[in-house]
């Protein structure tokens, strides 16, 4: 147990030169708000037990990491068949970017970028309201970190809304071939409100671990997805779940993670931990600059990396 504390005390030491550094999100006017010196760091293994420093117990808004567990529900509500409207490539550019969606077809590379995560959401919403497809994505976050406390920040949600012209271009162009099957405006609605999640590390660590337990809950917990799905997810991740620096992320942590405007990481050492860690100042890719830092010795302290 105190193995644990003291591995992230040390990484909590080595880190905290560089909290503060990067630049919050401004561009969601709710997130500006959000003080850069934050920082906060949990670990949870395969048992369940959990490891945790500075401010792990704060809620955050996830943004994009809320697209793992999007993406878990969409592969689980339409199968395989979702890969005709969503690719399985990194895509090289900006999470908000729109340059290959023209080239090919309104069909997103990945399901991770924004255009992706919204695809995912239009197939969520199909058959049902924005409500019911939100009470359905809050459950299920709720379900996997057995956490009821877990709410959408509707402010944040709100604040996106009246500043969000880059997604309402992005799902309007692929609207127009024929890539996103509801109003516009409903899909992105959904879409918003799920990266409202609000979240603390520990609640994120531990809605993740089924990533790192082969789609188990803790322990010999049920299967909230089979082994294979969590492999592939973990695998989409790695190549897609840091946008254009996820070959950089790749390169210096060495294991699957995905990143949020809002500051979080998720990151997945299969078959032992999931990580989550939160430090508002991003790098030019929008992802946590401090973060990435802490993972990055995290990795090497641990020997975590995938790589071997
Ligand atoms: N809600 C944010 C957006 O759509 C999410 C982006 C992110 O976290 N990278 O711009």
């Amino acid at each position: 147990m105190l193995e644990w504390e003291q591995l992230l005390a040390s990484v909590y030491s080595d880190v905290a030169p560089y909290i503060g550094e990067g630049k919050v999100a401004n561009y969601i006017p709710a997130l500006a708000k959000v003080d850069p010196e934050k920082f906060g760091m949990a670990i949870v293994t395969l048992d369940g037990s959990v490891h945790q420093i500075g401010d792990a117990n704060e809620s955050f808004s996830i943004q994009s990491v809320s697209k793992v567990f999007t993406l878990t529900l969409a592969l689980g509500r339409v199968g395989e068949s979702l890969w005709k409207r969503v690719g399985r490539e990194p895509s090289g550019t900006p999470f908000n970017s729109i340059v290959q969606l023209e080239s090919e077809h309104g069909i997103p590379r990945n399901p991770f970028i924004n255009a992706g995560a919204i695809v995912v959401a239009d197939t969520l919403l199909s058959g049902h309201q924005p409500k019911e497809t939100l009470g359905e994505i809050l459950s299920f976050v709720r379900y996997l970190a057995d956490d009821d406390g877990i709410l959408i920040d509707a402010e944040v949600a709100r604040s996106e809304q009246h500043t969000g012209f880059r997604n309402a271009a992005l799902a309007n162009y692929m609207h127009a071939f024929g890539n996103i099957h509801n109003p516009v405006e409903k899909t992105l609605g959904v879409y918003y409100h799920q990266c409202a999640l609000s979240m603390n590390c520990v609640q994120l660590a531990k809605a993740g671990l089924f990533l790192a337990n082969n789609g188990r809950l803790a322990n010999e917990g049920h299967h909230a997805i089979s082994a294979e799905r969590a492999r592939r997810i973990n695998a989409l991740m790695l190549t897609c779940g840091h946008y254009d620096a996820s070959g950089d992320f790749a390169f210096r942590v060495g294991l699957p993670g995905k990143s949020g405007v809002g500051g979080g990481i998720l990151c997945i050492a299969p078959r032992k931990a999931a990580i989550a860690v939160w430090s508002p100042g991003l790098n030019a890719n929008g992802n946590s600059a401090a973060g990435t830092r802490a993972l990055e010795i995290l990795a090497k302290r641990t020997g975590w990396s995938i790589f071997g």
